[in-house]
């Protein structure tokens, strides 16, 4: 249409009703001459970016976009709800192109970790996953740590390419490329601009970074299966970890119970286990007999076993049961909450309670 305002700097179309999504400026920027979006406004003055997210078909729409051209494929991952920050279809999406797997928030992991390991099982996931990538590295885009590593990684598989960095909302892309951003500007003293893309549609933004090679920030594709949007915002406070997880260590014996908060329940049902817990440490646990917890969160949710609060629990889901078998070392994921890593003496059976639309699953343990 003729008369659609597009954005100088990434040739989204502008809208101004929807924050979050591509092309939003506030209505008072609509009078100036050089219109931009409020994304490349905060690149171009404040050398930031915004994150901004989109639905499965504007994503696709880029996937094509990006897998027609040589390119190196950056997919940013939330170290801490790794499976549930995964873009499922990232291979169709790259075509040929290689993929440079970036783990983030490694700040939240125990610093006793052996990274070597941790970036070893991250490349055992993908291909696990049918994913084949280049390399791993593990960044923590909040304090900096690992990120001129990550950098060296992308230019060395990069070797001159364009470079698209992708992820789910909330992975912490935005931040990382403001990093990347950092650490380039710093290197160059170069403010960094974004450039017109006549035609397209996507949002995609543009980070010059040498002669004929670009960085490009996508925006992040909403993942529904994650607990931020099971959670009321006051919750997600509590349940979103901020500093490194101190793993919980408890010896359950058969028949006992752990509630995590009021938000899940695991059950030892069979025999004897060692549950290590890696959750927020804010995040209230409490250990009861399996006869008796059904009993307990009905009277007690929202109270003793919060977040939900006495407000939230309202609109928060039931729990829904799913059971495990495991006989040897074993993660249980509960998507976006964190995990437990299970130490069975014997063969035991655990019985996981959480909302159903947090996934819940077993996995090789990542620590
Ligand atoms: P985007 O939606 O992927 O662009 O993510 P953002 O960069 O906006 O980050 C999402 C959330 O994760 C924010 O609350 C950040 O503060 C937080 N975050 C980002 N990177 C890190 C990190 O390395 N460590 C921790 N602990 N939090 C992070």
């Amino acid at each position: 249409r003729d008369d659609m305002l597009v954005c100088a700097g990434c040739g989204v179309p502008i809208q101004t009703e929807h924050e979050n999504a591509p092309g939003f400026a506030p209505a008072s920027a609509l009078e100036r001459e050089q219109l931009v979006c409020r994304r490349c406004f905060r690149l171009s003055h404040y050398n930031e970016v915004t994150p901004t997210a989109i639905g499965e078909k504007e994503f696709l729409e880029i996937a094509n976009t990006i897998s027609q051209k040589p390119a190196l494929v950056v997919k940013v991952v939330d170290l801490f709800d790794f499976q549930g920050s995964w873009i499922s279809g990232i291979q169709r999406f790259a075509g040929n192109n290689d993929i440079l797997l970036i783990g983030n928030k490694v700040d939240l992991l125990p610093k006793s970790i052996n990274e070597e390991k941790v970036r070893k099982w991250m490349r055992g996931q993908a291909r696990d996953w049918g994913v084949k990538v280049v390399d791993s590295a593990l960044v923590s885009s909040q304090t900096g740590r690992g990120v001129e590593a990550a950098a060296t990684y992308m230019s060395k598989y990069a070797k001159g390419r364009d470079v698209y960095v992708v992820g789910c909302t909330n992975v912490g892309k935005s931040s990382f490329i403001n990093q990347l951003i950092k650490t380039y500007g710093a290197a160059e003293e170069a403010v960094i601009t974004t450039s017109a893309h006549p035609g397209t549609t996507l949002g995609l933004i543009e980070i010059p970074l040498e002669q004929n090679q670009s960085l490009y920030d996508t925006p992040g594709l909403i993942n529904r299966h994650q607990m931020a949007h099971v959670v009321s915002a006051e919750d997600y406070k509590v349940v979103f970890p901020k500093k490194e997880v101190k793993p919980r260590v408890y010896q359950l014996q058969s028949a006992q119970t752990i509630f995590f908060g009021g938000l899940a329940r695991l059950d030892v049902v069979d025999n004897q286990a060692d549950v290590v817990c890696f959750m927020s440490n804010e995040l209230h646990l409490h250990r009861t007999k399996l006869e008796k917890a059904d009993e307990l969160y009905q009277t007690h949710v929202g109270g003793l076993l919060q977040p939900p609060t006495e407000e939230t629990r309202e609109s928060f889901p039931d729990l829904k049961e799913k059971s495990f078998s495991i006989s040897e070392k074993t993660d249980i994921v509960i998507s976006g909450l964190g995990w437990i890593t299970i130490r069975p003496k014997n063969k035991v059976t655990v019985r996981v309670h959480a909302p159903e639309a947090s996934g819940v699953f077993k996995r090789v343990p990542l620590i």
